[in-house]
């Protein structure tokens, strides 16, 4: 809980929660492909979000 004063905006706090979910690899928050996590289009920290690959937006395929 110390580290929560290092975060100072909303955007941060999702880049460290994405880092905490990928074991602090990098490499591995850029190459989350867990589309449907409302965090990913945050996770490299752009204020405007990472728009998803069309044919991924859902998960159902007809
Ligand atoms: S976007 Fe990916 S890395 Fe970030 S929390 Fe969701 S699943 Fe984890």
């Amino acid at each position: 809980m110390g580290s929560i004063r290092k975060v100072k905006t909303p955007i941060q706090a999702i880049v460290k929660k994405c880092m905490e979910c990928c074991c602090s690899v990098k490499e591995e928050v850029r190459q989350c492909d867990m589309y449907d996590c409302a965090l990913w289009g945050f996770r490299l920290g752009d204020e405007v979000p990472i728009e998803k690959p069309k044919e991924k937006k859902t998960k159902h395929k007809k």
